[in-house]
């Protein structure tokens, strides 16, 4: 079984629409997909379409935007109830609060070099979550920076003089709410430190306190000392361990199936969460 549990579509700041990362998903040999865009659940609905045309498994999934000592990390929450009222709540919270953000962000960029937020809103679909990468796709637009990742070395990186950060809540809280929703909460790459210092041990303990279900342990995010140190934490607390790609269509290098998860740890999952697999 070849089963990958973290992609994004353009509901978020993934570049393919959501038929179109699952037929992505066939194309790359996977026998279940999930979809897990930022703070949303807008693509599921069209993913579940071409899931069953195409006969692939699908993991409904979100990845939530929360704050830990400080930092911004991601908490996928799987095959939970996309109506619970406080996660609505707090997810429109946070794209209200990304877009205030993204703003500045552009403001600051506009000192330097020509860059407006029109600029930026043709970047992003309709209802999709704003990010720094559709601020990335407008410089790439503009001429800027050849890609996305040439953006964020020069301009978007997090703490560098154009970055603002964004209101999310709580990575505890943000646990709960996925409990509550019935939902399976993982923390998405706790080893990566491209990004910010990663999750210590002592703070999954506490993690796993407030109800944190997984790791994601494999994810090309995570270097090979912090997966063994995050495959012992996962064994210490019995904690599942998955595997992904979060795949970005031609966003990020990130290909699908690059990295899995086992046909056990799915078993897991779907016993836990209040939604099926669709098939
Ligand atoms: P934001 O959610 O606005 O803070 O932006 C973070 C998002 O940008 C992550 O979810 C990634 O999808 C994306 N990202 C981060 N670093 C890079 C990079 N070097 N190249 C492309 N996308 C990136
Ligand atoms: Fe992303
Ligand atoms: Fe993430
Ligand atoms: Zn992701």
């Amino acid at each position: 079984m070849r089963i990958d549990l973290h992609t994004h579509s353009v509901a978020s700041d993934g570049t393919e629409q959501p038929d179109e990362v699952i037929a992505s998903a066939v194309r790359a040999g996977l026998d279940v997909v999930a979809l897990t865009d930022h703070d949303s659940t807008r693509g599921w609905d069209e993913a579940e379409r071409a899931a069953r045309e195409l006969g692939i498994g699908l993991v409904r999934g979100v990845e939530l935007s929360c704050r830990l000592h400080g930092r911004s990390v991601h908490l996928l929450g799987y095959l939970l109830d996309p109506q619970s009222p406080a996660l609505l709540a707090e997810a429109e919270t946070v794209r209200e609060a990304r877009v205030e953000r993204a703003r500045r962000i552009v403001d600051r960029l506009s000192k330097d070099l020509p860059l407006t937020w029109g600029d930026v809103l043709q970047q992003t679909g309709d209802e999709a979550t704003v990010g720094r990468p559709h601020i990335a796709d407008a410089l790439v637009a503009r001429g800027h920076v050849p890609d996305r990742t040439a953006a964020f070395d020069r301009l978007l990186a997090t703490g560098s003089p154009y970055w603002v950060p964004h209101y999310a809540p709580d990575a505890a809280h943000a646990i709960g709410m996925v409990l509550e929703a019935g939902g399976v909460p993982v923390l998405a790459h706790p080893g990566a430190a491209r990004r910010d210092r990663p999750v210590s041990d002592a703070e999954i303990a506490g993690l796993v306190d407030a109800g944190l279900a997984g790791l994601e342990v494999d994810h090309r995010d995570n270097d090979e000392a912090q997966r063994a140190r995050l495959r012992a934490a996962a064994r210490r607390h019995d904690l599942l361990e998955t595997g992904s790609s979060d795949y970005h269509g031609t966003g990020k290098p990130n290909r699908l199936g690059e990295n899995l998860t086992t046909a056990e740890v799915l078993a897991e999952i779907t016993q836990r969460g209040r939604l099926e697999v669709l098939r």
